[in-house]
């Protein structure tokens, strides 16, 4: 069983981020670059795939003055990391047996498992908490969260001793009417989850001729158009707070301010660089994410490639903050799956069985038709076989029977050079969900 962050912790933590956000943006600055040093001196001395990456010699840490000398470093990008064994990746003498472990594939297909300790990850939770504090979420309010893990539905938060912001799990697995059933009987202040699951769950309200009243809704995870948050809007009537995160990143890397135009990129926590062309975006621009990590020194992420493109924002902050601000984020992409009876499935849990599938390198799921569905996978480095029917298995259970699933082990994956290997896509009229 994974550790998890204590009381005192979560509670440190949080104190931490809400004291510094109103940090000026210099002082900010000069903490992120400090823990930035930190980190790389860490790296470049005790993990032997930045020892390799960097040099011999090469202890960057000290030459780093500013953001613009960690340019100067390589790009690290998924496949590198897949590619080695874990002890590679790891701090020397970390017991691999006690690391907690998180796999996602983002958004190009390629499952990756971060290993970290519970030290590593005591910010991730309270760093969504800062966004909802300043939406007005308060401790005596009740939550509703969806959990596309099954086995995570029992997991407790390190508040819930405290008995504050009190929860309920919903299983993202489970359909629009039954989550409208409980949502109605818990009476949330929040909703937090995938912004294709408050899709559907909107949708499902507004088919239903109900409203249901909830003052904030919080969407991560995926591409919120103006067509998503007027759907939300209308079935809640709710205040929307976009956010943006990932477990790379081990925190929040940004989340929609209520008073700014755009979201905070939250620089006490991790560096954001937003690339293009490799130099940096100009405001206004889009941009590749490259993001350090600041918080895992069990399995470091220095300059890793996320995925997904943001835009620089021209504006500075009305609220105070210190915290700089992003225009808009266009985050991982794929499409609903759509079942014979009109129930559509949203992507994330296909993620979950594809990243946890035994072999699996790059993959892409193809709904070719409503009853036909197409896995095409690439073996993972260093692995000798691909866990076939344990995805035949693992999809089966979610579009249920009669739908044929074909797996193919293939070399490599055709690739749009235009834009992103969508992980999940449907080819059926009415599945596609946003740009891409
Ligand atoms: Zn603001």
């Amino acid at each position: 069983m994974a550790e998890e962050v204590t009381v005192i912790e979560g509670v440190r933590e949080l104190a931490g981020l809400q004291r510094r956000q109103w940090w000026p943006r210099e002082r900010l600055e000069a903490l992120q670059l400090d823990r930035l040093r930190r980190l790389l001196r860490h790296a470049a001395a005790s993990v032997p795939f930045y020892r390799q990456l960097y040099g011999e010699g090469g202890v960057p840490a000290d030459s780093i003055g500013s953001l613009e000398d960690l340019r100067g470093l390589p790009v690290v990008r998924r496949e590198d990391l897949q590619s080695r064994p874990q002890e590679e990746l790891v701090a020397r003498g970390t017991d691999l047996e006690r690391c907690i472990r998180t796999r996602t594939s983002g958004s190009t297909g390629v499952p990756l498992e971060i290993l970290s300790r519970r030290r590593d990850r005591s910010v991730f939770n309270p760093s969504f908490f800062r966004a909802y504090l300043a939406w007005g979420l308060r401790p005596w309010h009740r939550m509703t969260y969806f959990q596309a893990r099954p086995e995570k539905l029992q997991q407790r938060s390190w508040y819930e001793p405290l008995g504050i912001f009190r929860k309920q799990l919903l299983s993202s697995l489970d359909g629009p009417d039954h989550w409208l059933h409980e949502i109605r009987a818990w009476r949330p202040h929040l909703i937090h989850g995938y912004a294709l699951t408050l899709k559907l769950l909107a949708e499902a309200a507004v088919r239903r001729g109900e409203t249901i009243p909830v003052p904030l809704v919080a969407s991560t995870s995926g591409v919120l158009d103006e067509v998503g948050r007027d759907l939300l809007r209308n079935a809640f009537g709710a205040r929307i707070i976009d956010i943006y995160a990932s477990e790379e990143a081990g925190s929040v890397m940004a989340w929609e301010c209520s008073w700014c135009e755009g979201y905070h990129l939250c620089i006490d926590t991790v560096v954001v660089e937003i690339l293009r062309d490799g130099r940096p975006a100009r405001p206004g621009e889009d941009g590749a994410v490259i993001v350090t990590n600041l918080s895992n020194f069990t399995m470091p992420l220095i300059r890793y490639d996320q995925g997904d493109v943001v835009r620089l924002s021209a504006r500075e902050p009305v609220c105070g903050r210190g915290l700089p601000l992003i225009e808009s984020v266009q985050g991982r992409a794929g499409d609903y799956v759509v079942l014979r009876s009109g129930r559509r499935l949203t992507p994330h849990p296909f993620f979950l069985v594809l990243d946890h599938a035994l072999g699996v390198g790059r993959w892409q799921v193809v709904q070719e038709t409503l009853d036909r569905i197409v896995v095409r996978t690439t073996r993972a480095p260093g692995s000798r076989e691909v866990d076939v029917e344990g995805i035949r298995k693992g999809l089966g259970k979610l579009v249920g029977t009669g739908v044929r699933i074909e797996v193919e082990v293939v070399d490599r994956l055709r690739e749009d050079p235009s834009r992103k290997l969508r992980s999940v896509v449907s080819l059926v009229p009415g599945a596609s969900i946003g740009p891409g």
